[in-house]
């Protein structure tokens, strides 16, 4: 028989080092384990709103939010019943279920904007990593060539083909992609630095007729936030198209969070009138569950399996309880919740810079909607070499001075703040207030 033991851990040292005697590196994904900012990770047991607690009861305001997910508030009431609700009825059946076609529909429906429809189809599947990878073989399949572009810093999950110079945590540890990726896959991605057209130019001279697609970010938010110049999507797609070749634009991360529509939403609603070939979603779409997605026109999404050859499945691809978070996420994700998030957003921004402005440390915002990140350096930052150009190593001082004043940050310069709708007036007082002293931490680091 095997003992369970009911020893709780207490702090968050003991936890951690519990995890690491059986979980590599004690964590399930590498930033967790606050290798750029140093000290103890924090073992979370709980989040309800804007509010994280560890396992020492410590209470934090959060600023990872999952990653993006948690737009409309951790554990909203009406998220989790939908959860309950669906588990009470089973967790897993392995065919359809009417509310996949019920978030394809939600989906489509916001995804439809001045008129014009992003997407026709959409095919769910667990991470954001699955849904790049797909629309990358989608993409070979339907035109046929094999080599992919992709931006520098820009991140689309850790399938063998994009870890190069991908931003996240490999911006953070500095690994220039990944052991065990066989050179002739990586091989088959070329790229190139962002917001230059040129390279987009040369890239498609110098390999007439093989490229498939480019990779984009919609926006890039995984090196710090890399805004595209105005103009650059829809630049992009027109180049590709004018070489044959197909646009995949993620919005696993700013999908449903920039806007009611994501990126695409944003610049449509601007006055934009490009399309993607296929777009990508995760994160807010599983509103904090395992549900990501691909869609694009019907005659490209039609090219996968059962229908097309483009071989694509999943045992829990649509699971009844990511479904259901989906949707009651997106139900509940209206026009005032991205109004509180644009908000907040704002003012803690605009405070953050404040507080270095009166400590005298050097530092930029760089904005894309109501995503932001902070650098420590001077000037507008257009790509991932500026981004990595910076006093990087002031902010563990700053990290942890917020930490101690109760807010938790993610821990790496090099990624973005995520606030959420609920993020009122007293969580972002508290951020506010807390501000001063990291600033001043962050002025009196020193270079290791
Ligand atoms: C997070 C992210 C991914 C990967 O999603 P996972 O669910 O972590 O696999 C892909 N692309 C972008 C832009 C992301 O931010």
């Amino acid at each position: 028989m095997t003992t369970v033991t009911n020893e709780t851990a207490v702090t968050n040292e003991q936890a951690a080092a519990r995890a690491r005697a059986v979980i590599p590196g004690g964590v399930n994904s590498p930033v967790r384990a606050f290798a750029s900012v140093g000290g103890t990770p924090l073992a979370i047991t709980r989040a309800q709103g804007a509010r994280v607690w560890d396992v020492e009861g410590n209470e934090y305001v959060d600023l990872v939010a999952s990653w993006g997910p948690a737009l409309v508030g951790h554990a909203h009431p009406e998220v989790v019943a939908a959860v309950q609700q669906a588990a009470a009825q089973g967790l897993s059946f392995g065919a359809s279920t009417p509310a996949e076609a019920e978030l394809a529909e939600v989906v489509i429906d916001r995804l439809t904007v001045n008129g014009v429809r992003g997407i026709d189809k959409l095919r769910l599947v667990s991470t954001g990593t699955e849904a790049t990878m797909t629309a990358v073989r989608l993409a070979r399949g339907v035109t046929g060539r094999d080599l992919i572009i992709k931006f520098a810093g820009h991140y689309h999950g850790h399938s063998d083909g994009l870890l190069a110079d991908a931003g996240s945590g490999l911006a953070t540890l500095a690994i220039p992609g990944s052991a065990g990726v066989p050179a002739p896959i990586a091989a088959q991605t070329l790229v190139l630095p962002y917001n230059d057209r040129d390279a987009v130019h040369a890239a498609f001279a110098a390999h007439a007729g093989k490229i498939a697609a480019i990779i984009t970010e919609a926006a890039g938010a995984n090196a710090g936030i890399l805004a595209p110049e105005p103009g650059f999507n829809e630049f992009l797609v027109a180049t590709a198209h004018a070489h044959g070749a197909l646009v995949i634009l993620d919005e696993v991360l700013t999908g449903f969070r920039v806007s009611t529509a994501g990126w695409w939403g944003l610049e449509r609603t601007d006055g934009a009138i490009w399309r993607p070939d296929i777009v990508t979603f995760g994160k807010v779409i599983g509103g904090g569950m395992p549900l990501a997605g691909l869609g694009g026109r019907a005659e490209i999404m039609d090219q996968l399996a059962p229908l097309g050859p483009v071989y694509q499945a999943g045992t829990l691809s649509g699971n009844p309880l990511a479904v259901a978070a989906g949707i009651a996420t997106l139900r509940l994700a209206d026009a005032a919740v991205y109004e509180r998030v644009d908000h907040a957003a704002a003012v803690v921004a605009s405070s953050l810079s404040e507080a270095l402005e009166d400590e005298g440390v050097e530092h930029v915002i760089s904005h894309a909607g109501n995503l932001f990140s902070l650098a420590f350096r001077s000037g507008s930052i257009t790509n991932y070499d500026e981004a990595r150009e910076q006093e990087a190593w002031r902010y563990p001082a700053f990290f942890h001075a917020m930490r101690e004043q109760g807010v938790s940050l993610p821990p790496s310069v090099f990624e973005a703040w995520f606030l959420t709708a609920a993020h009122d007036d007293a969580a972002i007082e508290h951020i506010v207030s807390a501000l001063p002293a990291a600033a001043r931490a962050a002025a009196e680091a020193e270079h290791a």
